[in-house]
């Protein structure tokens, strides 16, 4: 029993039943004997030579990091396709303007009993995969021992050349999956490029810093092109020459108009959370990147779902791809949903400062709220009440939600609020609670929301704050 009240004090209160077992298994599977859905919680007051993707603009030989056996890019002249100004855009609208009416009930949950756990026995294991030695290493290195189950079912097939279409979303160790099969085709030939799209800077980030971390000592490069960011740092990396650029649509198809990446040579495309960027507006983005790419591609397209545009995509870009699918389930079972409900004339800041203030167990806490400038405000509020809190929300310079999450992630500060843009995607580990402050747009939105906590079979509580 876990108790975030003490009895008679007018703050929330709450008692959980028994709560899982804990597990350190990574990618396991859990069936859940779910106990009864109560509504229990509530309250009412309460210089190294690199190599071949480079920028046109100055020759190779004029730069002294430049990469020999490495030819530089012409300019490609595009003329047709989007007008839209395209620089600097993180996103585009990113949000659904369609809200949806929720049942609070759906925000309930006590079925955390774990008495039974279902174990994904990988066919493969990584000494398995055909891929060069350095590559297992740096996959030993990492602490893989076995591979996910999108890794296990798409690796060998990628390693093949087949495409691969990933129903998946964070968490399962997708980024992985694509990654293997790409830094193996680079080590085997470093003229190899890649193109990895994704909607959030923050995931593009996440997918170089893994990348960097296999790929050390393997002499080959990635370059980030995120919207928010300083275009010409970006701009002096690309003429450096790289194999493989991360970014966001936005931001990359600047560069591509500017002259400062060609595709016409990429034979490796991957298009992460596809849904994601569709919802952002981001498809016109996407189709003209792909079609600047080589013919002889291949294509690794990652979605949660699959809508009509993303079918398309599919049909249009991907030649008989390997479908996995490895959806996480709706809500996971290692998140117990409560709703906190404010009664009215009661302040709304007071309710959570004695949540939050009433438990050791608000770790690590991500606040969600609508608005950026809401997110800004509660921030500042909780700073001002004692909290160690920061933001991030669109809003802010890239290098200010960079600090924040960093902070966030090496435990200075315990409360991070965001905005749903802002935190799509990130992988935090150890959250322990996620709040809804507001209640989500829609109920997919929540379910987004509260995967941030209860990763890696670790327990999390989403709380969602009703009036
Ligand atoms: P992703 O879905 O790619 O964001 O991965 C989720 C988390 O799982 C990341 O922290 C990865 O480093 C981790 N991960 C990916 N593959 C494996 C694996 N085979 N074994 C253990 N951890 C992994």
């Amino acid at each position: 029993m876990s108790t975030y009240n003490k009895p008679g004090s007018k703050r929330p209160s709450y008692s959980s039943g028994s709560k899982p077992a804990g597990s350190n298994s990574r990618f396991s599977s859990r069936t859940s004997t779910s106990g009864p859905r109560t509504a229990s919680r509530s309250t009412s007051t309460s210089s190294t030579p690199r190599s071949s993707f480079t920028g046109s603009k100055t020759s190779f030989s004029s730069r002294p990091t430049t990469r020999p056996g490495s030819k530089p890019f012409g300019r490609s002249p595009y003329k047709s396709g989007s007008s839209r100004p395209s620089s600097n855009r993180g996103g585009r609208g990113g949000k659904k303007s369609s809200f949806e009416r929720i049942d609070v009930s759906r925000f309930i949950s006590k079925a955390t009993i774990v008495e039974k756990e279902e174990i994904y026995l990988p066919t493969h294991t990584f000494a398995d995969f055909n891929i060069d030695p350095r590559l297992k290493a740096a996959i030993a290195h990492k602490q893989y021992i076995y591979p996910s189950p999108i890794q296990d079912k798409s690796i060998p097939h990628a390693l093949e050349g087949r495409d691969i279409l990933g129903i998946a979303n964070t968490g399962t160790g997708k980024t992985a999956a694509f990654l293997i099969p790409i830094i193996n085709k680079i080590l085997l030939n470093n003229k190899e490029t890649a193109i990895i799209i994704a909607p959030t800077r923050e995931l593009a980030l996440q997918i170089e810093k893994e990348f960097n971390e296999f790929a050390v000592g393997m002499k080959m490069w990635a370059v980030s092109c995120v919207g928010g960011a300083p275009i010409f740092a970006q701009i002096k990396n690309l003429r450096r020459g790289c194999n493989l650029v991360i970014g966001t649509p936005g931001r990359l198809l600047d560069l591509v108009k500017r002259g400062e990446i060609d595709l016409s040579t990429t034979r490796n495309v991957v298009l992460d959370e596809a849904d994601r960027m569709l919802d952002m507006g981001f498809i016109d983005d996407i189709t003209f990147l792909l079609e600047k790419t080589a013919n002889d591609r291949q294509t690794f397209l990652f979605s949660a779902t699959l809508p009509k545009p993303i079918e398309v995509l599919i049909s249009r870009f991907t030649k008989d791809p390997v479908r996995v699918i490895v959806k996480t389930r709706d809500t996971s079972k290692n998140v117990e949903q409560d709703v906190v409900r404010v009664a009215r004339g009661i302040d709304k800041i007071d309710v959570l400062c004695e949540l939050l203030s009433n438990s050791a167990e608000f770790k690590k806490v991500i606040i969600f709220s609508e608005m950026k400038h809401a997110v800004e405000k509660l921030s500042n509020e909780l700073v001002k009440r004692g909290f160690k809190a920061n933001s991030i929300h669109g809003d802010k310079r890239h290098n200010e939600r960079q600090r924040a999450l960093k902070a966030f992630k090496e435990d200075q500060i315990d409360i991070l609020v965001a905005t749903d843009v802002a935190a799509r995607g990130l992988d935090i580990p150890d959250v322990t609670h996620v709040i809804n402050y507001e209640i989500p747009q829609t109920y997919d939105t929540y379910v987004h929301r509260i995967g941030r906590t209860g990763r890696a079979s670790k327990k999390g509580v989403a709380l969602t704050f009703v009036s």
